[in-house]
This record gives structure tokens, sequence and C-alpha cells, in this order.
């Protein structure tokens, strides 16, 4: 049986950190209320603490456990995937060039008959959401990684040198404190890093605007030899741009023009489709009341659309909703100070770095800030070429003992834009679990870990 020991906790409410309930434990002020100091419970000890549980989070603990470390997964949903699943994103984008953990997924889906193949055949970038949900808990349960869904990272303990020691995390079991040598937040959001301190930039330089989010839905009924005008298909495949304004403007003959100039939908599988079509302008991933502002205003647009298009009858007639997504899709989030920040010049350039531990090729995709101004996808100005993310980006520059991985890492807002696709998601989460449980073996900080051994 695991020995119970506590941690006592000074009453800072940390960023973003839901309150504590309990109201003998509340002092009240005008304006605030603050927690009195409270002993946790450690609810375990760990080499690697991987913070959120997307694509980056599952691949930083699988490369973690597989270097031996003990490592922890927290995850606030009730399933891994993060907007793979959570999300029902269904697509994944700039894999191609990965080996690695993203080779082993794409093949392993591959086998489970998860992944989908043109008519002739071909693997597509489209998985079964479900499935996907179930191999990432099968692939950490090989590797030896302990899973705790249900349970938010709410705020982060350091020592006096600075170096973070515990995670403090909220759930059905209440507060507890978990220890680990080495973290890694992959919260998407950067939630963890924050709440221990760490620097960040959060959206558009210059007007502090971030990109909208967008609900995903699953819809069925739909006879995909009928559509081919309306989805990315292997006869579509060189104009996706007018798929997309053809399914626009079907939708605008049912009734309803959606906020997304560019409703795109991916073929998953039979009569089975993913549909991206709505943006919600103006509202911040680190804001709840925001995130949940939107979800419903998005679900409302989506129905609204759909009844739209089926109205129409013909190839529409038995258009259904199967599901919207359990969490919307935030497109950003906190970028965190890191070592090194990923910038526009490196993309321009495709800059190349000796620390490299991703080599990323996705375009620059910025969905617009301002429906004002455009409701798709703002003009960059130039073509990246593929350029290198070193290992320095993931190494959070103001407190010790954390990395970063996924879409939180450190970069700017064009560069963000276009590493953010989970394909490099992957490849970063497992170079950072790899440097994690190198660094935690050797009881050293990530920065200090060998060049050959991180880019092993
Ligand atoms: C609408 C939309 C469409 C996109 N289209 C594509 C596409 O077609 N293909 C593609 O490859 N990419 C696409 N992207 C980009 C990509 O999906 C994201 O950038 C990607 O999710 C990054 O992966 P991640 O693991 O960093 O973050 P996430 O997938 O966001 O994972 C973060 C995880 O952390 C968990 N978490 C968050 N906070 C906490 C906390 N405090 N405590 C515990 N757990 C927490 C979340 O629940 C989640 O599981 C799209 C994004 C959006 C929003």
């Amino acid at each position: 049986m695991q020995r119970r020991s506590f941690f006592k906790l000074a009453g800072t409410a940390a960023l973003g950190a839901p309150l504590a309930h309990g109201a003998e434990a509340l002092i009240e002020k005008p304006g605030g209320v603050t927690e009195a100091a409270r002993e946790l419970p450690v609810a375990g000890e760990f080499d690697v603490i991987v913070c959120g549980a997307g694509p980056a989070g599952v691949a930083a603990a699988l490369a973690a456990a597989r270097r031996g470390a003990k490592t922890q997964l927290i995850e606030v949903h009730g399933c891994l995937g993060g907007i793979w699943t959570a999300g029902a994103l269904s697509w994944i984008l700039d894999s191609g060039n990965k080996t690695g953990i993203m080779a082993e997924l794409w093949k392993e889906l591959g086998q489970r008959g998860a992944r989908s193949v043109t008519p002739t055949g071909k693997g597509t970038n489209a998985y079964d959401v479900e499935a996907m949900k179930l191999m990432l808990e099968d692939l950490c349960a090989g590797a030896g990684v302990t899973i705790r869904l249900h349970t938010r990272v709410c705020a982060a303990l350091k020592n006096s040198a600075g170096r973070v020691e515990h995670a403090i995390t909220e759930s059905k079991s209440g507060r507890e404190a978990w220890r680990g040598k080495m973290f890694v937040d992959c919260t998407g959001e950067g939630d963890f890093a924050a709440q221990a301190g760490c620097g960040f930039d959060l959206g558009h330089p210059e007007t502090k605007l971030t990109q909208p989010m967008s609900l995903m839905a699953l819809v069925a009924g739909l006879v995909p030899g009928e559509i081919t005008r309306y989805y990315h298909s292997e006869e579509t495949a060189s104009n996706w741009n007018l798929t997309k304004d053809n399914l626009r403007a079907e939708m605008e003959r049912g009734g309803h023009s959606p906020s997304y100039a560019k409703p795109t939908l991916f073929h998953i599988r039979g009569d089975l489709f993913a549909l991206m079509t709505n943006h919600e302008y103006g509202v911040l991933g680190t804001s709840a009341a925001d995130v949940s502002r939107a979800t419903v205003h998005a679900r409302k647009e989506i129905n609204a659309l759909l009844d739209g298009l089926r109205g129409l009858g013909g190839i529409w007639k038995n258009l259904r909703l199967v599901a919207t997504a359990e969490q919307i899709g935030v497109r950003e989030g906190r970028r965190i100070h890191g070592l090194y920040t990923v910038t526009a010049e490196d993309l321009r350039e495709g800059r190349r770095h000796a620390d490299a531990v991703c080599r990323a090729t996705f375009g620059i995709d910025v969905h617009a800030t301002n429906p004002k101004k455009e409701k798709g996808i703002e003009k960059a100005g130039f073509r990246p070429k593929p350029y290198d993310i070193p290992l320095r980006a993931l190494i959070a520059k103001d407190v010790g003992g954390l990395m970063m991985a996924g879409r939180n890492i450190s970069g700017d807002f064009l560069a963000h834009s276009s590493y953010r696709v989970t394909g490099n998601s992957v490849a970063l989460g497992e170079a950072a679990g790899r440097v994690a449980a190198l660094a935690a073996k050797a009881n050293c900080l990530p920065q200090d870990v060998k060049l050959e051994e991180a880019q092993a």
C-alpha cells in the first residue's frame, strides 16, 4: 500500500487556479478571498510528471517511460489525446517527415483499421477519434505510464533555488500534490508554466488578439461519391480551397453563412466526416468564461448550419450531427519563454540548429483575428522554408526543472501558427520526454543533458 505523505500549501491563488471549496478555509477580503494554509496529501513521487495529455503530452509520457523514468501523466478530460480526441480534430498535419513516435502512431492506427484510406488505398491524414482514445491508453499502459484523468493541474510549487518540485491538482479526490524530479508542461495554454511563474507571450504582438477558436463536429449521413465537390479527396486534392468555397456557398443557400469563411469537411470512413466550420473571435483560451461562451455559441451555429444544409434535401437530406467536441479547439494559448524563441525569421530562412529536435515543414496558418477584415486565413506575406525547432525552445527560461512541448513552447506569433500542428507536437513531446527522463536520471537540469543523448 502506498504511504500517504502530506505537503503544506500556502494559500496563494495560482494563475488560473480554481478557488478552494470549504467556507471555513476562506478569509473574505473586499474583491477577493484568501485561502488559509493547509496540508495536502502527496499523491505520488515520480521522475517525470507530464501535465496535459494531448498529442505532445502523450508522446512526452511515452518517451520518458520508455527511457525507464517513473512517469505520471495528468489530464483534465476523460480521455487521452487532447485536440485529437476531446477536440475531435480527426486530421493530423505535418507528420509526413516524422519518424519515432509519430510514425509509430500512424502504423498502429493502420493496423487497427483506424487510419482513413482513399479509394485507391492511400493513407490520408484522417483517423478515427474513438480508436485513437483506446490506442493511446494501450500504448501508455504498455510503456508503464501512470495515467490520472479528470484531474486539473492548478498550481506549482518551487524550492528555494527556483526549481519546480510539486504540481498541485484539483479533482474529485480534492486537492493533491505530486512530487517530481522533472516536469513537462503540455497543457496547450501553458497553464503549469504560468503557475510556476514563467514569463510568456499571448496573442498578436500589437493587437494582443488571439486566433479564433473552432468547435469540431462529427457528421454522418453523407455519400462520399456524391459530395466530392465539397471535401478534400483524391479528385479534389489540387484545389482544396475551391471545395471549401463550394461548401460555404451550399451553407449560404441553406440560409446560414458560416463564421469561418473556409468551412472544411474531412472524410473519416464510410459516411462519417469531421466538420470545421465556425470561428469564435475575441475570446481567450486562458479564460474559462470565454471558453464557455465560445462553446455554447459555436454549438448553436453548427446546429443551425447543419439544419440549413439538411433542409436543402438532395445530397444533404440524410445529414446528421453525431457529436460536437467535448473541448472547443483553442488555437492559441501562452507561449512560454524558453532558452530560445522560434521566430518568423527562422521560418523565412529555414534556419538549422545544432540542438534541433524537430523539422517543421507546415506553412504559416494564421486564422484571422479580426472578422471585420477577414473571416478566413490571414496572408503572411512569405512562404516559410522547412525549419528546425531547437531543444532550447522546450526548456523554460525562468524556472528550473521544467520543459514545454506542443503549442505552448517558446515562439513568436507567426512561428506558432506553423509549428503548432500535431505532427510537430508529437515530435516535440517525444524530445521533451526523452530529455526529461535523462535529466531526472542524472539529477541535472535539462540544459545540462549531453546533446548526443538528447537527440538520440
Ligand atoms: C480548430 C482547430 C483545428 C486545427 N486543425 C489542425 C489540423 O487539421 N491538424 C493538425 O495537426 N493540427 C491542427 N490544429 C492545431 C493543433 O491541433 C494544436 O495546436 C495541438 O492540439 C497542439 O497539441 P498539444 O498537445 O500542444 O495541445 P492540446 O491538444 O491542446 O493538448 C493539451 C492537453 O492538456 C490538457 N490540459 C489543459 N490544461 C490542463 C490543466 N490545467 N490540467 C490538466 N490538463 C490540462 C487538455 O485537456 C489537453 O488534453 C488545429 C487546432 C484547432 C484548435
